[in-house]
């Protein structure tokens, strides 16, 4: 008989991500400051890390699908303008927050861009 798998269980890797987290994240060193933490206190302590790390790890995600220079996207890949069609020349960088669950801002900086005939400028969309 197969012991029922527990699936409040947490794997293997995801104990030792929080192992090294604690270090990293400067919590061994809280703990060792605040003996005496209560439940509420640590679960707080962890969450703002936590959520800094979050939208930290989300920004990064995000701005990896991002190729800054457009001159090195293949024209036919570039966006496009949405009047005439023609790849349009990057011109800058525009740059938003966002607001993500843990109440942390994730800062977005996207490329923006005119059309080189209609001079009409734009931000792709996403
Ligand atoms: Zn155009």
């Amino acid at each position: 008989m197969k012991a029922k798998k527990n699936t409040r269980q947490r794997s293997e890797q995801m104990q030792q991500v929080s192992a090294g987290l604690q270090d990293v994240l400067g919590m061994t060193q809280w703990r060792k400051e605040h003996p005496h933490a209560t439940w509420a206190e640590i679960e707080a302590a962890v969450d703002e890390r936590i959520n800094q790390l979050r939208a930290q790890m989300i920004q990064d995600l995000v701005q990896m699908g991002e190729t800054e220079d457009w001159s090195e996207i293949p024209e036919a890949e570039r966006p496009r303008c949405a009047t005439c069609g023609k790849p349009l020349s990057a011109r800058g960088e525009q740059t938003r927050w966002i607001q993500t669950n843990g109440g942390e801002a994730v800062k977005l900086t996207r490329t923006y861009g005119t059309c080189p005939e209609c001079g009409v400028g734009f931000v792709p969309p996403g």
